[in-house]
């Protein structure tokens, strides 16, 4: 199979003639389904099968496409406990909330690997993974895939890369088990980058990229993990009724008696950032953990090492000050705090008198003379706090490093790759703030990848191409990315620049700011009689408001000087490595233009991530969340069409249904189909393919079709409509 014929498109739909496929794309052009119109629509009109709906096992077959037509198919096979359905050329995936029997089983991956057609079966999300690793063989030439999951919390993303994964490390047997190595990295990336929240227990708080690494026969020889923006703030901030990162947990259900003592987590001990949210299955992992940090080679003296910074992280949790008697004194410490201080420096290896120093005095520089500056009790706080995210994320960003090294293989070894990509969903709180501003402005730029990938793609192919072809409508979100990246008046420069003035951060200024440089756009909106000042931005899955308090600091994320040079002096070799070659800067010495924001770090990043994705061929996967209780056999239809409608599903259906559904560039299709011709030049061609230029092909192509047709030897009819491309209709 090569890579443009597997390519889904709605081949099943058509009942025989083109024709049909073209009047629905017509239909949609000059009327396009609104959500309203579909929930009220008269359901008698359907000309779908009501009573089968459950076996359309792609869209595109349903007639006519509309909103309540997708969703009332969703949720018939959704009650007849079928999953998975394709969308033309993208595969949804519905959350079933329970485990599904075999559905997954070994048996079930090695049917898909070895079907002959793996598209011709039932609908699953090995099809997805067979397809793209059929296609990085390609058709002349290796060709890189992308497997891009989306969907919002608790849809299933990262239960559905970790089948990916599971499906390509089963389907070999090699010597080194590196593809063990490969699956042992999860468990270690959700115990320390997962945690419980409202809305899915196993949230993932981290963005991931994992390239899979193929060698020339196709064998997984290795893999590299790229995470993004971990939610470092939830290690000394959960939000109410939600958890830590879960590692925490396994440490405090799995710890021994003598890790215990060590790690001064005795029964009952309470932790501040410990927050008793409902009991997860997660934290009962913490063997798992552990084997798989030892399968990956992390030796257990450097496990002590990572667990010993952990349980320093809790003791800080349950430090606090007090104001002192005198204003021109530092805070203090009384009683329990004090122990949890000693306790948190013992664990760090570091002196707790400094450590105490470090969070309660600021060191300022007046020329060369360096002043020291009590902090208040708040700003005590927010230095503890700094100080335990700086040490957790620094500890994430090793494991992801060290991951790397231990999975990544030789680069001479592989030559092909396939990339999953499980990132956070669409976002929207009742507060939200710059993470979410990162997370949404991530999910656009995918979105848009998806839209000009696929949709515009194809649009724009059958334009070029000279084929009859009228326009599906589609929410294209530039005007949006814009208004988040645009230089230099997007929020994000804008907020940039605010961040490297350097000056106190003033939310409702930058407030005035923004509204003067971005008032006319389309994308934002204000209200100007609230007391908190914030901004509302049209994504296109939704109207989100972000408060502005905060966001500048969030933006600057300053880590005192004081705290990486304690961390520097500290006598865990874990510590010393991963803070040893971090400069310990004064933001009042160097240049402030210097300043990194996290913004533009998850810019760059972001962008590097695009450039990959544009560089593959990409595979979508929409995963869909049918209630927000987390409930087995619950479908809620509102909450579907929501998602349906933010990840411009029934789109997709309208232009897969209505496109050419088979594409296959002349060399192909010479290459596959040739042999049917007598012709001594098309055999010619097939064994010297590059020699032929493109108008030979074309009609070496035509002259096949001719000889099909005249034959009546095969089914399918062929048309030759464009200037590249053989189109095929069943
Ligand atoms: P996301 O990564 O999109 O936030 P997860 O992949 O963590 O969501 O899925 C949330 C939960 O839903 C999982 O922990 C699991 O309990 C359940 N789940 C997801 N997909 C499946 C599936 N295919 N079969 C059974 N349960 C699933
Ligand atoms: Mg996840």
């Amino acid at each position: 199979m090569t890579s443009e014929e597997s390519k889904r498109g709605g081949a099943a739909n058509s009942n025989g003639s083109f024709g049909k496929a073209e009047r629905v794309g017509k239909e949609v052009a000059s009327h396009p389904p609104s959500l309203d119109d579909s929930l009220v629509g008269d359901l008698r009109a359907f000309l779908i099968d009501e009573d089968h709906l459950h076996t359309y096992d792609d869209l595109t077959k349903v007639n006519p496409v509309t909103p309540t037509t997708v969703l009332k198919c969703l949720q018939a096979r959704y009650h007849a406990q079928v999953f998975y359905t394709h969308a033309g050329c993208t595969l949804v995936a519905l959350n079933p909330f329970q485990p599904i029997p075999d559905l997954y089983s070994l048996d079930v991956m090695r049917e898909y690997h070895n079907a002959p057609q793996p598209q011709e079966s039932k609908p699953h999300i090995f099809i997805v993974a067979e397809e793209a690793y059929r296609n990085v063989q390609g058709q002349l030439e290796p060709v890189n895939q992308s497997l891009v999951v989306s969907g919002e919390s608790g849809a299933g993303k990262t239960w559905t890369s970790r089948c990916l994964m599971k499906y390509y490390a089963t389907s070999q047997d090699t010597v080194d088990h590196i593809e063990k190595r490969v699956l042992d990295s999860n468990p270690i990336m959700e115990a320390f980058g997962n945690a419980c929240t409202l809305r899915n227990h196993n949230s993932s708080r981290f963005g991931k990229y994992i390239q899979l690494q193929l060698d020339r026969s196709q064998f997984l020889v290795g893999a590299s993990v790229q995470t993004y923006l971990l939610e470092k703030t939830r290690v000394a901030c959960q939000p109410a009724n939600e958890r830590n990162f879960h590692i925490f947990y396994q440490m405090m259900t799995g710890a021994s008696g003598e890790q215990r003592k060590e790690w001064k987590m005795s029964h009952g001990q309470r932790f501040n950032w410990l927050p008793k949210a409902a009991k997860t299955l997660e934290e009962d992992c913490f063997q798992e953990t552990v084997e798989a940090m030892s399968h990956l080679g992390i030796n257990s003296e450097k496990q002590a090492e990572i667990f010993r910074i952990l349980a320093g992280i809790l003791q800080l949790g349950n430090i606090h000050f007090d104001a002192p008697l005198n204003e021109s004194e530092p805070c203090t410490l009384e009683g329990q705090s004090k122990e949890y201080l000693q306790g948190a420096a013992g664990l760090l290896c570091v002196p707790a008198v400094e450590l105490q120093a470090c969070l309660a005095v600021r060191t300022l520089m007046a020329g060369k003379q360096s002043i020291l500056k009590p902090c208040s009790r708040s700003e005590c706080g927010v230095r503890r706090d700094c100080l335990a995210k700086v040490l957790y994320a620094h500890l994430f960003e090793w494991l992801t490093m060290f991951i790397n090294n231990s999975i990544c293989a030789d680069n001479s070894t592989w030559c092909n790759f396939i990339g999953l990509l499980d990132v956070y969903g669409f976002e929207c709180f009742q507060m939200n703030n710059l993470e979410q501003l990162c997370i949404n402005y991530a999910n656009e730029k995918l979105q848009q990848h998806f839209v000009a990938h696929y949709l515009r793609a194809q649009q724009e192919e059958y334009v070029l191409e000279g084929l009859e072809w009228s326009f599906v409508r589609y929410q294209d979100n530039q005007s949006c990315l814009d208004l988040i990246e645009g230089n230099p008046t997007g929020v994000f420069p804008l907020l940039n620049e605010e961040c490297r003035l350097n000056r106190a951060s003033d939310a409702g200024k930058f407030r005035v700011r923004l509204e003067k440089e971005l008032s006319g756009r389309g994308n934002i909106s204000w209200d100007k009689f609230s007391k908190e000042p914030h901004f509302t931005v049209a994504h296109y899955a939704g109207r989100v408001s972000y408060q502005i308090e905060g966001m500048m600091e969030k933006n600057k994320d300053p880590v005192p000087p004081e705290i990486i040079a304690l961390l520097q002096g500290s006598g865990n070799p874990l510590l010393c490595q991963v803070f040893g070659d971090q400069e310990a800067e004064n933001s009042a010495t160097r240049g402030l233009s210097k300043v990194v924001t996290v913004v533009a770090k998850f810019k760059n990043s972001l962008e590097s991530l695009m450039k990959i994705l544009h560089s593959t061929t990409p595979h979508y996967t929409r995963c869909i969340k049918p209630n927000p209780d987390c409930k087995p056999l619950t479908f809620h239809k509102k909450e579907v069409i929501m998602q349906l409608e933010a990840c411009g599903i029934v789109e997709t259906i309208h232009i897969s249904a209505a496109g050419f559904p088979i594409r296959i560039p002349f060399s192909g299709f010479i290459q596959r189909y040739g042999l049917i011709s007598g012709s001594s030049q098309i055999k010619q061609l097939v064994h010297n393919l590059e020699a032929g230029d493109n108008d030979l092909l074309r009609s070496a192509v035509e002259a096949i079709v001719s000889t099909a047709l005249g034959r009546r030897s095969i089914g399918p009819m062929f048309r030759v409509e464009s200037e590249s491309c053989a189109s095929l209709v069943h």
